[in-house]
This record gives structure tokens, sequence and C-alpha cells, in this order.
């Protein structure tokens, strides 16, 4: 996957991709709202977008509205219980093998645009050593921060962490980057918003 990604193999969809895939087969990896909105996107270039799901409905990962369109468009298939388990091709993809869960059986198919959209990375690697993350590496804030009750290493105060505080007294981490946010643009706008208000109360005890 790393040595094809950028020559078929992608975790984005852009208006690039989707006129290099005009007319073509389109394979889309994900069963969630980036998925379901690529898969709608590229089925106003692509010949066919065919999404591959790991569970057997998209009811609980995808929202509604996006479900009915999808079930509108024409040229848009899903494959249920369905994992990619290799790629192929040279300079650039050329296949994928796609297993079912139900069967085990392995079909090889044709492919030249592979869509990966399976989760995020929060790309805090930088943080290593301040605040306090998740294994995968979210900021934990507020009550996430308290284990059995005790407060993070490090914490001096006599209170504990606020909701949108991290294991730094004074630093807040807001939006997806946060362990435990909804990941939606009006969560992350009013949590930022709300962690102003904490900003404030934190700078009115620092004396
Ligand atoms: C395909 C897709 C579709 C979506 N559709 C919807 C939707 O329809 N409705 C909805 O509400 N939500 C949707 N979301 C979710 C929404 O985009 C996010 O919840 C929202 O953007 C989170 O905002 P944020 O500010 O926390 O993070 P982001 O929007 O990710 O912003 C973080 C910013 O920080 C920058 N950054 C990262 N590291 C550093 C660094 N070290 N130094 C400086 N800058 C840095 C990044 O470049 C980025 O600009 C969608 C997400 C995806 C991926």
């Amino acid at each position: 996957m790393d040595r094809l990604q950028g020559a078929g193999v992608y975790y984005g969809g852009t208006a690039t991709e989707a006129i290099s895939c005009r007319d073509e087969d389109v394979y889309i990896i994900g069963g969630a709202n980036s998925a379901g909105q690529a898969a709608m996107f590229f089925s106003q270039y692509a010949k066919r977008v065919v999404m591959l799901v790991r569970g057997d409905s998209l009811a609980a990962t995808m929202s509604q509205y996006l479900i009915e369109q999808i079930q509108t468009a024409h040229n848009i298939h899903i494959e249920y219980r369905t994992r990619v388990v290799e790629v192929h091709g040279e300079n650039r993809l050329e296949s994928v093998s796609i297993t079912c869960d139900l069967t085990g059986d392995i079909i090889r198919v044709p492919a030249n645009s592979l869509f990966v959209f399976i989760g995020a990375e929060p790309r805090t690697a930088w943080l290593d050593g301040t605040v306090e993350r998740n294994e995968r590496g979210f900021i934990l804030t507020g009550p996430d921060l308290l284990k059995s009750g005790k407060r993070p290493i490090g914490w001096m105060l006599e209170r504990d962490p606020s909701l949108l505080e991290t294991s730094i007294p004074g630093v807040f981490a807001v939006g997806d980057v946060r362990y435990g946010s909804v990941k939606r643009v009006a969560s992350g706008v009013g949590e930022g918003s709300v962690a102003i208000q904490f900003v404030h109360q934190y700078l009115s005890n620092v004396s």
C-alpha cells in the first residue's frame, strides 16, 4: 500500500483524482461518512463506484441522509462483509484482492483507483513528553485524565483538570484531536468557544 500511495492508492479524494478515474471502476474502503461522501463525489465521474464495507450495514456508521443518497445513485455498489487483503501493481495500482468474510473466498479484481477512508490519525507525535495522549495519539482532557480517581502525574493544582484541559494546567485541547470528541465541525467550534471560558477562568486564578 505504501509503495503505491499516490499511484492508485489514495487517502483522500480531490478533483484531480476524480478526473483521472473518469469512466473507470473506483474502489472505496470504508462505511462511514467520509467514505459515503467520497462515493457520492466519485459517482459523478466514475463508471462504477464499489464500496468495500467490513460491516453488514451502513446504518451504525453513516448518516441517514447519506445512506439515502447512496441508495439512489445508480452506479454505487456496496459489498458488505468484505476487506481488501492485498494490492498489486509494479509502478501503479493494477488490481486488488478482496476477501469476503462470510465465505473466506478471495477474489482479485482489476483496479486503477483505491480510496481508503477508515479512520483518522491525530498526528500528535510532536507532543510526546508534554500533554498526555491515549495509545492512538488522541489528547486526553478533563475526566479522561483521572485514573482510578487519581490526577495526572505532575499535576500540582488542588483541583481536577477542567472539561477540556489537558494534563498541563492552562493548556486546552478541542476538536478532532481530543480523545472522545464528536468528530463534527459544529462540535469543534463549540468546544473551541467553551475552551475560551476555561482560559479566562484559568487566567483569573493565576497570580
Ligand atoms: C471527508 C470528511 C467529511 C466530513 N464531513 C463532515 C460533515 O459533513 N459535517 C461535519 O460536521 N463534519 C464533517 N467532517 C468532520 C470535520 O471535518 C471535523 O470534525 C472538523 O474539521 C474538525 O475540526 P478541527 O479544527 O478539530 O480539526 P481540523 O479541521 O483537522 O483542523 C486541524 C488543523 O490543524 C492543522 N495542523 C495539524 N498539525 C499541525 C501542526 N503541527 N502545526 C500547525 N497546524 C497543524 C491541520 O493542517 C488542520 O488545518 C468530515 C471529515 C472528513 C475527513
